[in-house]
């Protein structure tokens, strides 16, 4: 009644806790609405942590595979004042507890170690309706329907399964990002490739910033912060990049070229990035069949740990089902009371990280958190 597990979203979070079933022999589906894994950029870099995203893949048993996919010296940290001035330059000695991958390659490590057919393609969850007795029907935007009697909503930010145990929706966090990339940038901009050195570069001040991250090769990638309303960047006509770019770099004005040429002379179009959260402690009473992880569960402003969390979710589910064959809602209630206590605390965490780099003392706050000298959470 319970298997295949029917896990909705092939986000890190949805193929964590499929290949860790699959580990201990139990089968899933996973429903993704994307077409196929090539269908959207999976752009960014990911630093995988030893306390959570690590042991997830231990748990997965790809924690060898995932060495193999890690960029060496990703883990330097560069902050920069807004007119160029280092602040702050830790080179990566190879030491970190955090090595940096892409999220395409470690999806795609998910993606290959999963049995054929668990992944399903191309369906788009547009509803579920609970039937009574743990049981769910989905239904799929092309008209199909799948009854499932253990349900997972792995299905990110605004998640179609969370409505089953919560009303809780997302909102705004007061601060956006644009993202911009820059090719080549060792060769074509050689002064802002320095400035972000190996690894990472954040330049922050009060409600705003820009930080950088050096991909493969030359690639810059770049989120620019901004705390504005909504309205403010509705404001601007992100359909033509060029007076879209100039818009957002108007907010550094008098910033260090080699700052601003990351959101001037961008190769791609600026994409802006709303930020939204789930409210801090965000839980609910036990339904019957179902549960959710990752972004679904606990959304929060981006700090560097919710890929991070949404594996380690992925894992500690699979575990708690492995672990109670023949009680699944033993295994979801004991997964579900460690999911709220740890989501409250990251929860907190990230909506104080995110106040020290963007907040009143940006950057010396930054700086504070760097060091390991901010204020606890
Ligand atoms: C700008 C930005 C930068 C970030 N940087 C980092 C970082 O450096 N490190 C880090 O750890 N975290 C980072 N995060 C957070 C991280 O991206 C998320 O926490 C993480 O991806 C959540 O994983 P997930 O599996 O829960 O959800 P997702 O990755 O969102 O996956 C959900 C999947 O479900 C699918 N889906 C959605 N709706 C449906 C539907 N109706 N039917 C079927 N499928 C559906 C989606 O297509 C997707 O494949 C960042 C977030 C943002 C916004």
């Amino acid at each position: 009644m319970h298997t295949p597990v029917t896990i909705i979203g092939a986000g890190l979070g949805g193929l964590t806790l499929a290949r860790v079933l699959h580990v201990h022999g139990i089968p899933s589906t996973v429903y993704e609405a994307e077409s196929s894994p090539t269908a959207r950029t999976q752009g960014g870099m990911l630093d995988i942590h030893e306390y959570n995203g690590q042991l997830a893949l231990q748990a997965a048993g790809l924690l060898d595979a995932f060495r193999g996919l890690i960029l060496k010296g990703r883990e330097a940290t560069r902050v920069l004042a807004w007119d160029g001035t280092v602040l702050l330059d830790e080179p990566d000695d190879g030491t970190g507890g955090r090595p940096e991958v892409l999220r395409g390659e470690l999806r795609q490590l998910l993606i290959d170690s999963l049995p054929a057919n668990t992944l399903q393609w191309g369906h788009k969850v547009s509803g579920v309706r609970a039937l009574g007795g743990g049981r769910h029907e989905v239904t799929f935007a092309h008209g199909t329907t799948v009854v499932t009697g253990l349900l997972v909503g792995a299905d990110g930010a605004w998640s179609r399964v969370r409505p089953l145990v919560s009303s809780a929706t997302p909102e705004y966090v007061g601060t956006s990002f644009v993202e911009t990339y820059l090719f080549d940038a060792d060769t074509r901009h050689p002064s802002t490739a320095k400035a972000v050195g190996d690894g990472a570069l954040l330049a922050v001040a009060p409600g705003k910033g820009i930080q950088a991250h050096r991909e493969v090769g030359g690639t810059l990638h770049t989120y620019v912060a901004l705390t504005r309303p909504k309205e403010w960047f509705a404001g601007i006509d992100f359909t033509h990049s060029a007076s879209a770019a100039a818009r957002i770099a108007q907010e550094f004005d008098g910033w260090a070229p080699e700052l601003t040429a990351l959101i001037t002379h961008g190769d791609t179009a600026p994409v802006l990035r709303t930020l939204n959260a789930l409210p801090i402690g965000h839980r609910w009473d036990r339904v019957p069949g179902v549960t959710l992880l990752g972004d679904g569960a606990h959304l929060s402003p981006p700090n560097g740990e919710g890929a991070n969390l949404a594996m380690y979710d992925g894992a500690e589910l699979g575990r708690a089902i492995a672990a109670h064959p023949d009680d699944v809602e033993a295994a979801l209630a004991g997964y579900e009371e460690a999911l709220f206590a740890r989501s409250a605390e990251a929860a907190t965490e990230a909506a104080r990280d995110f106040g020290l780099c963007f907040g009143d003392d940006a950057p010396h706050s930054l700086i504070s958190l760097l060091t390991g000298n901010a204020p606890p959470a």
